[in-house]
């Protein structure tokens, strides 16, 4: 593969470059907040960010013009990633328009289309993801929450877990059984839901770096319209599962690896303790952060296989599936490099520790990055099937 943009490439890198510096602005504590997560207080600093993105339609730059995205193509969308993660810049959309939106897009009808697509762009709405059971994860054709017909409604019992930011979601993309007789994949259906309706119970469950990230969501006789179906009855596995033409090499988290070595590296060199430079003090860890250094460098070009892939109008499959297993376990080493490049200073929370405690938090919350969209073992799974053509277990 080629690593130099080509002419257009190079003039829309300049062009998301200048876009940045003139107009967003990026401070260091905007970015600060927005590596811990704390996206509300980045959107505070970085005032107008949505609006200065929608005049651009790079709110869902994937997205096609005639629903308010930019129409970008592959290698676009992954420059404007790149550079977006390169300045910390939060990200706007969640999971209205990188999931729920282009599911809209492609299997919506005009009615869903006109209800949801401007109000996810405009961030009026936020989604959650009702997809996870408690018996029902890794196996999700599984699921047993179940929609039984009443008049012009779905009836809705069951209970979903894990479902991130369910307590301000305003609305929850979701699987439910509608045909318990039928296959396990073949008798499901793919519901817009309304959190406010009655008989939706969230209850919070806190994590290990004591935030409440997600939830489990409960349904007593949850009535939704049947005009809330995205696509066909009983084929809502296909929707759920739909491979979407967007941009999934995960650049983002590929360029955060690095930035965040740069920031451990940067935390020895400037660091003292007993009058003596934390880089002094290192010994073996020193070489580890080099080995985390070349890893995050394998990530980044892990990334740019499967975009030029993408580019070529080819499907990664186990490409992405070993991007995501490489990344997610990596995040995790580089945590437990961190914590000890920071000694016991590492185990402190909250402004006054080192780096503010950012170690101490990326450390708690790596532990889900092996879990969280597909484990570890699924992804070797997929790997040993379908890339080196192993027989399935
Ligand atoms: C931070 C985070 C955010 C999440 N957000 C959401 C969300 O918003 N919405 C949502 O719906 N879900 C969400 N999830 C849930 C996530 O999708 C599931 O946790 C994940 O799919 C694993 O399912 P499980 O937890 O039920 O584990 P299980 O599937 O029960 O797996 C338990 C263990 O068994 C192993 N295992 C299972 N099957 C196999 C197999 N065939 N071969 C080998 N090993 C196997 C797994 O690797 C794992 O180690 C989130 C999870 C995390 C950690």
């Amino acid at each position: 593969m080629n690593f130099q943009d080509n002419a257009e490439e190079a003039a829309f890198r300049e062009e998301v470059r200048t876009f940045i510096k003139t107009e967003i602005k990026p401070d260091e504590q905007a970015s600060e907040l927005a590596e811990r997560g704390m996206y509300r207080g980045a959107f505070e600093r970085l005032k107008g960010l949505r609006e200065k993105l929608a005049t651009r339609g790079w709110i869902a730059a994937a997205w096609p013009k005639e629903y308010g995205g930019a129409g970008l193509d592959v290698m676009r969308q992954f420059i404007m990633n790149e550079e977006f993660a390169q300045n910390r810049i939060p990200p706007v959309g969640g999971m209205g328009t990188s999931m729920v939106g282009p599911t809209i897009i492609t299997h919506g009808n005009e009615e869903q289309k006109k209800e949801h697509l401007s109000r996810i762009l405009s961030g009026d709405v936020q989604w959650c993801q009702g997809f996870s059971e408690p018996g029902s994860g890794s196996d999700l054709a599984s699921l047993q929450t179940r929609a039984v017909k009443d008049g012009d409604d779905y009836v809705i019992n069951g209970q979903k877990i894990w479902t991130s930011g369910a307590s301000h979601a305003h609305w929850m993309f979701m699987m439910a059984r509608t045909d318990p007789d039928a296959p396990k994949h073949k008798g499901i259906s793919y519901f817009l839901l309304d959190m406010k309706s009655p008989g939706v119970e969230v209850r919070p469950l806190t994590n290990l770096a004591n935030q409440d990230m997600f939830n489990e969501v409960f349904f007593t006789d949850v009535r939704v319209p049947a005009k809330n179906i995205v696509g066909e009855l009983n084929r809502g596995w296909y929707v759920g599962t739909t491979t979407l033409d967007f941009e999934r090499s995960s650049i983002g988290s590929a360029v955060g690896l690095k930035l965040q070595l740069d920031g451990l590296v940067k935390y020895a060199r400037e660091h003292q303790t007993d009058g003596t430079s934390r880089t002094a003090q290192l010994g073996s860890v020193k070489t580890e952060l080099v080995d985390r250094y070349v890893e995050a460098s394998v990530a980044k070009l892990m990334s740019y296989r499967v975009v030029t892939m993408q580019a070529k109008g080819l499907i990664p499959n186990h490409e992405a599936s070993m991007t995501k297993l490489f990344a997610s376990e990596l995040t995790q080493r580089i945590s437990r490099t961190g914590m000890k490049v920071l000694g016991l200073y590492g185990q402190l929370w909250g402004d006054g520790a080192p780096m503010k405690g950012r170690y101490e938090s990326s450390y708690m919350t790596s532990l889900s990055s092996t879990i969280a969209g597909g484990t570890s073992e699924i992804q070797r799974n997929i790997i040993a099937s379908r890339g080196l053509g192993l027989p399935r277990d």
